[in-house]
């Protein structure tokens, strides 16, 4: 019989946002003014420097035709000035910056790039679904590492059985995390790194919300780390720190060889985003970045709203110093999935399981907070009046 399907596509799990929806569309059919909470996708636009310098670069014929397949210079010094200017991190342009058709084009093709059949990458749970799903793609076999609340969504390193370890090639992390919100210091990335060389386990640090933080808060990045390296990368983004998820355009950093071994998945794979894309791109990291305090106020009044909606019906969250999720716990004797269809039956408001980003992710729900204020708040009203625990 034909097959169109290989086994490997069998792995995949069904989308767990596919019952949600189903049952968004039921409701939205039934005329009820269904809010979704669910989507972490900035509401804001780009700013119109960036919108502008797009356009300007269009303008430009030499523009149109392929680029390089490492990214262009301009866009390559842009995010090594930086890590210079953020972190005090040098980085060869030339060697250690790749640009990406957004990050998760990067964080799919860096498993293949590392990976054989049957060796393990160590995924936190619960974490962006991309990290799982490109190991299975690859025929890999993810470990998952528990993210407890008691050890503020840490993973415990000790806790990863000697045999996963040795066959361990590649390690994701991701903090200022999604969906957990959680945070980290400098040391947490140093006892990583002294880990991941210890055990001769690469590290790929998936940074995407590093500019997306609260009252002073400063994101660190984990080549701050000497010695870093020698051992991992960085993955960066312009989505969520300018508004620009639909450009498709982010970077990894860091370790040389990776980077290669990334590139030649890559440059048998695609060809590289379009130039004007990576000039504006270059052009929004070096121009004035006060449109990035202004989002953030933004999301923080979001925030404040809504933790104090959730405390009035008795549940309570810890205050993110960075990301726009809200990271809570769902109220005694109801699972996940229980509160989250109890919420959006009774409000026609969606959020999003804990369960959909990894079993470790029971008992909580996620709130994202990239929706117009004005929903946000009509969203609040409903859960204050019709939610009764
Ligand atoms: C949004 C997001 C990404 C992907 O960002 P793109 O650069 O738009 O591909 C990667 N990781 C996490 C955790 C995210 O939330």
């Amino acid at each position: 019989m034909v097959s169109f399907k290989s086994k490997r596509l069998e792995q995949i799990p069904p989308y767990l946002f596919a019952q949600i929806n189903k049952k968004k569309a039921e409701l939205i059919k039934s005329g009820i003014n269904v809010i979704d909470l669910g989507i972490g996708d900035p509401d804001l636009p780009t700013p119109k420097h960036i919108v502008e310098k797009l356009v300007e670069e269009m303008n430009n014929p030499a523009n149109f035709r392929y680029p390089d397949y490492s990214g262009c210079r301009e866009f390559r010094e842009a995010v090594a000035d930086f890590y210079r200017r953020q972190y005090q991190v040098e980085l060869d342009p030339e060697t250690e910056v790749l640009a990406l058709i957004g990050s998760k084009e990067g964080i799919a093709h860096l498993i293949p790039a590392m990976i054989d059949p049957e060796d393990f990458v160590l995924i936190p749970d619960p974490s962006y679904s991309v990290y799982r799903m490109a190991t299975l793609l690859a025929n890999g076999k993810p470990h998952m590492m528990p993210l407890k609340e008691e050890n503020n969504f840490q993973p415990v390193f000790d806790d990863i059985p000697e045999d996963v370890l040795k066959r361990a090639k590649l390690m994701f992390l991701n903090y200022p995390g999604n969906p957990t919100a959680a945070t980290v210091d400098l040391p947490f990335f140093q006892q990583a790194v002294t880990f991941a060389r210890e055990h001769q386990v690469p590290i790929a640090h998936d940074s995407a919300y590093n500019m997306v933080t609260f009252d002073g808060y400063k994101a660190p990045s984990i080549l701050q780390v000497k010695g870093a390296k020698d051992i991992a990368v960085e993955f960066g983004s312009l989505s969520k720190t300018y508004n620009m998820t639909g450009w498709r355009i982010g970077y990894v950093v860091g370790n040389r060889e990776m980077l290669k071994s990334l590139s030649i998945v890559k440059g048998n794979t695609d060809t590289g985003q379009f130039i004007p894309i990576q000039k504006a791109a270059a052009f929004a990291l070096q121009s004035n970045q006060t449109c990035i305090a202004t989002h953030n106020l933004i999301y923080q009044e979001r925030m404040e709203a809504v933790l104090r909606a959730l405390q009035t019906i008795g549940i309570v969250a810890n205050q993110p110093k960075a990301s726009f999720f809200i990271w809570a716990s769902v109220p005694k004797g109801f699972t996940s999935a229980d509160f989250v269809n109890r919420i959006l039956e009774q409000t026609g408001v969606i959020v999003t399981p804990g369960t959909a980003f990894g079993p470790n992710g029971e008992g909580y729900f996620r709130i994202s907070l990239s929706v117009p204020t004005q929903q946000l708040n009509e969203a609040i009203d409903r859960i204050k009046e019709k939610i009764k625990l």
